[in-house]
Order: C-alpha cells, then sequence, then structure tokens
C-alpha cells in the first residue's frame, strides 16, 4: 500500500524523468477523448475535472498545468499521456480517521 504523502511528492521529482511504475488511464478505441479511469470512471459517469498538481480542481485557465483529475478516485492524469501523475486528497480510499 502506497502512502498518499510519497504519490505528492513524486509528482514533481519524476514529472520530467523516466517513468517506469507509473499507472495509465486507458480511452475507448477511436476515442482519446473517452477515457476510462483504473477505477472505471468516464466522463460520461463522474467525469474527470481540471486541476492543479495537488488534484484541487481548478478553472481551466492561464496558469493552469493541464491536469486533470477523476472525480470518482482522485487520480491526478496527465491529459497527453495518460499517466497517472499522482493522486488527489479526499478521493476513494481516505486516510483512515483512527485516533
Ligand atoms: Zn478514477
Amino acid at each position: 500500500m502506497r502512502q498518499r504523502e510519497a504519490d505528492v511528492v513524486e509528482i514533481t521529482s519524476q514529472y520530467a524523468k523516466h517513468m517506469s511504475t507509473k499507472e495509465h488511464i486507458v480511452h475507448h478505441a477511436g476515442d482519446p477523448d473517452a477515457w476510462i479511469c483504473l477505477c472505471r470512471n468516464e466522463p460520461t459517469d463522474y467525469g474527470f475535472y481540471p486541476c492543479n498538481e495537488q488534484g484541487e480542481e481548478v478553472e481551466p485557465v492561464s496558469g493552469w498545468g493541464g491536469l486533470y483529475v477523476c472525480n470518482r478516485c482522485g487520480r491526478i492524469i496527465h491529459p497527453d499521456t495518460l499517466e497517472v501523475v499522482g493522486k488527489a486528497a479526499g478521493y476513494g480510499n481516505p486516510t483512515p480517521t483512527v485516533s
């Protein structure tokens, strides 16, 4: 089980490097915009939203890095490579609240 904090750190450290262990989402054959997340979310289901490197939803305006977040599981997706570059907090597998 990977730690969420480690994923956040990897975003910047691995962004420009060769990646070997990163996840990639897929898309429907013949429609590169019809993404299918690893959690099975699709644009017509929960959808995907523009986000920053922390996975926080943002307006796709100047300064936006071009990333999208899966609105179901919180995976942060690079739209050109379909690579999962991180995981947003607050989606799926939430941090245990054991005190
Ligand atoms: Zn997902």
